[in-house]
Order: C-alpha cells, then sequence, then structure tokens
C-alpha cells in the first residue's frame, strides 16, 4: 500500500502577522504530486493563516487542543475551536507540552480523543530522551507513550503517528536512518501492521538530510521545526519529498 507523505510544519511559538508572508511564496504556491502539506501556526494566526493558505493547498493544524469542547479553562484553546479556524489536524503530546506543561499519557490520548470528535486528525507525538536511547529503553519508552496515547476509536486512517527523538528536536543531531527504520517499523507493529498509519520523523529535519529520511518506506513524512519558518527551506524538503 503506498502512503501519502505527509510534510508538516511546526512553527511553535514564532510568528506574527508578518509570517504569513509565507503563504505567498513562489515555492509554496505550486503543486507537489503525491503529498500533503501542513503548518501548524501559533494559535493567533490560526483564522488568517487558513485565509492565506486557501489557494496554495496547504492545511493548516493547531499545536495542541484540551481535551474538553469548552468551559472555564483560561487560556486553552478546543479541538472545536480550531476546526472553526479552518484547521484539519491538530498536533497533540510534542515532547515541549510533555516537557513545560506535565502532559501525561493519559492527557495526551484524552486531547486525541478531543480532536476526532471534531473532525481533526490528531498527530501525536511520541519519542524517547537521550537518556532512555542511552540506557537502551528507547522501545520500551516508545512503545508505553505509544499504548498510552493512542485515542479510542483511532484508526491508521484518522490518526497520524510522529516519531520525535527529543534528543533530536532542535538540535541539528538527526536519528541515524537505521535507528529510523528500526523505530518506525516497531510503531506499525505495535499498531497491529496497519498499513493505512501514517508514521512521521521529526527531529532537525533540514532540507539536506530530508531526501534520505523521506525516501524511507517506513517513512510516511516529517515533522518539521526549525526548517518549516521560511518557506525556502519548506518548499526544499517538499521537493525532495
Ligand atoms: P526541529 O523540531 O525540526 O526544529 O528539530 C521538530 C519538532 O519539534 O517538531
Amino acid at each position: 500500500m503506498t502512503r501519502r507523505l505527509l510534510i508538516a510544519g511546526n512553527w511553535k511559538m514564532h510568528g506574527t502577522s508578518g509570517a504569513l508572508a509565507f503563504f505567498a511564496d513562489p515555492g509554496i504556491n505550486r503543486t507537489y504530486a503525491g503529498i500533503d502539506r501542513l503548518i501548524c501556526p501559533p494559535a493567533t494566526l490560526l483564522r488568517a493563516a487558513t485565509e492565506a493558505a486557501s489557494a496554495t493547498g496547504v492545511m493548516i493544524g493547531g499545536q495542541d487542543c484540551h481535551a474538553q469542547a469548552g468551559g472555564a479553562h483560561t487560556g486553552d484553546v478546543s479541538a472545536e475551536m480550531l476546526a472553526d479556524a479552518g484547521a484539519s489536524h491538530v498536533i497533540v503530546g510534542h515532547s515541549e507540552r510533555r516537557a513545560d506543561h506535565g502532559e501525561r499519557d493519559a492527557t495526551v490520548k484524552a486531547k486525541a480523543e478531543a480532536a476526532l470528535r471534531a473532525g481533526l486528525t490528531p498527530i501525536v507525538c511520541v519519542g524517547e530522551s537521550r537518556a532512555d536511547r542511552e540506557a537502551g529503553r528507547e522501545f520500551d519508552v516508545v512503545g508505553e507513550q505509544l499504548a498510552g496515547s493512542w485515542p479510542d476509536g483511532g484508526t491508521g486512517d484518522t490518526v497520524v503517528i510522529a516519531y520525535e527523538p527529543v534528543w533530536a528536536i532542535g538540535t541539528g543531531l538527526t536519528a541515524s536512518i537505521g535507528d529510523i527504520d528500526a523505530m518506525h517499523a516497531f510503531i506499525r507493529e505495535a499498531r497491529g501492521g496497519d498499513q493505512s498509519l501514517r508514521i512521521l520523523y521529526g527531529g532537525s529535519v533540514k532540507p539536506a538530510n530530508s531526501g534520505d529520511i523521506l525516501g524511507r518506506p517506513e517513512v510516511d513524512g516529517a515533522l518539521i521545526g526549525g526548517a518549516s519558518l521560511t518557506a525556502e527551506s519548506f518548499a526544499a524538503i517538499c521537493l525532495a519529498a
């Protein structure tokens, strides 16, 4: 089965309205056969990004959502609100959320379920720390995160997994091709060999390494932080895909 590649950019806490010029760039305004493109801007830019991206074919996603549809949760944004602003996807359980906000698997699972209820595709992030890998625990840790964070009712068609080794995020270090292959195969196996499930790799993906990474049969796309901030580098990664 051929899975379409998903090239997803995570802008994190970067970008005010000037960042929307990204969507006017010629590299963004061209067709890319056989790949899906997604940008997850900060929540403040969601609606405007949806409008700016409308003619480009780029989808827009959130970076997090609350597990509930609404209520007394100051500062939070629900999956319904993201959908209403034009989002099609939402990242949940990013390692920065797990670290900065103490999110555990049960919370990530509840958020992914909220995303599904709102009609969004959750991109559920898993990945081991450097200490886990040095201790040889990477498969145990990722297996546990996957089992604990997978939303009830989710399928390979409605959920995306992003494997992001924490030590590779924003560090310039990437996992070796062999390690990526092994972990992606492990994740698919843990999901019963589901051939429809898309498994993205994330962690210092950039134009120089994206061709090799995206060429692997078990890699179904990338979740890109730093290199998604400029249209040039994001387009270069899409071209290499
Ligand atoms: P990076 O971030 O590409 O800057 O390493 C990836 C991510 O955190 O999703």
